[in-house]
C-alpha cells in the first residue's frame, strides 16, 4: 500500500493526467517555473561547476599519448579510461556497459534519482545554463508568461531573437564537446582550424547536433525527462519504499489550510502557498506523492524551506526522505533487494577487473589450412601449413614477432616478410611451421607459440601440428 493511502485528503486521480499536458485542449503545457533560490539550489550550482568543468577538461587528457576517454562510433575505437577498446575486445564494452547498468539500478534503488537532478547532462544544461540564461534575457517566471501572451512588439522581437542566438551559440559549443569525446581534441581542432571542405562530414555533424542540441533545449526540455527518457520511465520498477526520493512529508504536512494571520493553526504545517508547485520544471505537484515526472531538480525543497523560514515553521517538509520513513519513522537502505545488486555488481567488476588484467595487446589465431597434410622434408623434419589471423588491440602501431615456445621448430611466412599493424589494424597470412622429427612423440603434437614485441611477450597461443604416425 502507498503510505500516502495513509492520509484521508488522499486521492490518486492525479496519475490519470500528465502534466505536461491540457486535459481539455490535449496540448502541451508549456511550464514557466519560478527562479529557484535556497541552499540546495547553490549545492547543485558548485556541483554543476565541478561537473562542466570536468566534463570540459576530460578530452584534454592524455595517457600515453591517448585520450583518457574516445568514443569514435564511426571508426568502432574506443577509449575507457585510458583502456583502448578496438573491434576485438566488444565483449569487454559490453561487460563495461552491463557494468554501469547494474550500477545505476542499486544507486537508484538506494538513493532515487539523484542522478537525474545533479549530473544528467540534459537536466544540468536545461536547469543550469540554458535555464539561467532564460531568466537573464526574460526575467522571471511572471515577466516569462508575460512575454509569451504579449503581441510581436519591439521587446518580444529583441527577447527572443537574443535568446535564439545565445541558445545556439550554446548549442554549437555543446556539439563541439560532443565531437571532442568522438574524435578526440586534436582532430577536433583541426576540424576548427582546417578548412570546412577538408571535413565536411564532421562539420556537417557539429551543424546537425547544433540544431538537434537547440531543438532539444529550446522546445523539448521537460519531455526529454518525462517522455523521452527511458531511464526516468524506469523508476516504477527501481524505486521501493525504501529508495531515497523527494518527498513531501504528509504527516505532517496535512491537512493543508492557507496561514490566517491572528489565528491559532489547528491544521498541518503545509499552508497551502503552491511555492513548490510554482517551482517545479515539470510542473508536478510533489505533496501528491512520488511521481516519474520528478527529476529530483530540488527546487521545490528549497522554495518549501523558504516558506517555513517565513512562517516560523521547521524546515523539511520536502525533503530527501523515504516512503517508509515518512510513514512510520522506520527505513532501512541495506534490504534484500539491494544486496542482491551489490553481490551481483561486485561479481561483474571482479570479471572486469581480471578480463583487464589478464588482456593481451594483441590476438592471434592460427589453424591448419583445411585439407592439408603435413610434408616430409629430406632433412627428416615434419612441416605444416597454416592460415593466420593477427589483430593489434592497440591503439598505436606495432611491429611483432612471431616464436615457437614449444617443441623447437622454425616458422617460414608465405609472401609476407615482416608483420607490421598499426593502430587496432589486423594481418593475415599463410605460415609453415617445421618441427624435427625428434622433437615430436605423437601423431597430434601442441605447439606453442606467442608474439613479441622486441624482448616484451605481448601473447601466447597454442596450435595443432600433425605428424606421420610411428
Ligand atoms: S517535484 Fe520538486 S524535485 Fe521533483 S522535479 Fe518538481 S521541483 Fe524538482
Ligand atoms: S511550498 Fe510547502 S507549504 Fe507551500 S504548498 Fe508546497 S508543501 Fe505546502
Amino acid at each position: 500500500m502507498n503510505p500516502l493511502d495513509t492520509h484521508p485528503d488522499f486521492d490518486e486521480s492525479f496519475r490519470d493526467n500528465f502534466a505536461a499536458v491540457d486535459n481539455t485542449t490535449g496540448k502541451r503545457n508549456w511550464f514557466f517555473p519560478q527562479k529557484p533560490t535556497g541552499k540546495w539550489h547553490n549545492r547543485r550550482v558548485w556541483f554543476t561547476i565541478f561537473q562542466l568543468s570536468v566534463m570540459i577538461g576530460l578530452p584534454f587528457i592524455k595517457v600515453n599519448g591517448q585520450p583518457l576517454f574516445l568514443f569514435n562510433i564511426l571508426e568502432r575505437k574506443f577509449i575507457i579510461f585510458g583502456l583502448f577498446i578496438g573491434p576485438q575486445d566488444y565483449w569487454l564494452f559490453g561487460l563495461m556497459m552491463i557494468s554501469f547498468f547494474v550500477f545505476i539500478v542499486l544507486f537508484t534503488t538506494v538513493f532515487g534519482r539523484v542522478w537525474c537532478g545533479w549530473a544528467c547532462p540534459q537536466t544540468v544544461f536545461m536547469e543550469m545554463v540554458f535555464r539561467k540564461i532564460e531568466y537573464v534575457i526574460e526575467g522571471d517566471w511572471k515577466a516569462q508568461r508575460a512575454l509569451e501572451k504579449a503581441p510581436w512588439n519591439n521587446e518580444k522581437i529583441v527577447k527572443r531573437t537574443l535568446k535564439v542566438v545565445v541558445f545556439m551559440t550554446v548549442s554549437f559549443l555543446i556539439a563541439n564537446l560532443l565531437l571532442s569525446y568522438f574524435v578526440g581534441v586534436d582532430r577536433l581542432w583541426r576540424i576548427v582550424s582546417e578548412p570546412i571542405t577538408e571535413h565536411l562530414t564532421l562539420f556537417l555533424g557539429i551543424c546537425a547536433f547544433t540544431l538537434i542540441f537547440f531543438f532539444n533545449f529550446a522546445w523539448l526540455r521537460d519531455q526529454a525527462c518525462t517522455v523521452v527518457c527511458p531511464y526516468g520511465r524506469l523508476q516504477g520498477v527501481l524505486l521501493d519504499k525504501n529508495s531515497v526520493v523527494i518527498a513531501y512529508d504528509y504527516k505532517r504536512g496535512e491537512p493543508r489550510e492557507k496561514l490566517h494571520k491572528g489565528k491559532e493553526r489547528t491544521a498541518g504545517d503545509c499552508i497551502n502557498c503552491f511555492q513548490c508547485v510554482n517551482v517545479c520544471p515539470t510542473g508536478i505537484d510533489i505533496r501528491n506523492g512520488t511521481q516519474m515526472e520528478c527529476v529530483n531538480c530540488t527546487a521545490c525543497i528549497d522554495a518549501c524551506d523558504n516558506i517555513m523560514e517565513k512562517v516560523n515553521l521547521p524546515k523539511g517538509l520536502i525533503r530527501f526522505d523515504s516512503e517508509n520513513n515518512i510513514a512510520s519513522g522506520k527505513s532501512k537502505l541495506i534490504t534484500t533487494r539491494t544486496i542482491a545488486y551489490a553481490v551481483v555488481l561486485t561479481a561483474l567488476w571482479v570479471a572486469l577487473g581480471y578480463a583487464i588484467l589478464t588482456r593481451d595487446d594483441t590476438e592471434t589465431t592460427m589453424l591448419r589450412v583445411p585439407g592439408s597434410r603435413y610434408i616430409e622434408n629430406p632433412d627428416g623434419s615434419i612441416s605444416n601449413l597454416y592460415t593466420f589471423k593477427l589483430f593489434n588491440k592497440t591503439n598505436h602501431a606495432i611491429n611483432p614477432e612471431m616464436r615457437i615456445l614449444f617443441p623447437k621448430g622454425s616458422l617460414k611466412f608465405a609472401g609476407i616478410p615482416s608483420l607490421h599493424l598499426d593502430g587496432a589494424g589486423m594481418v593475415e597470412g599463410s605460415v609453415f611451421i617445421t618441427i624435427p622429427k625428434t622433437e615430436i612423440a605423437n601423431r597430434r603434437t601442441e605447439v606453442k607459440l606467442a608474439i613479441y614485441a622486441g624482448s616484451e611477450k605481448l601473447e601466447e597461443f597454442k596450435t595443432t601440428f600433425i605428424a606421420p604416425e610411428e
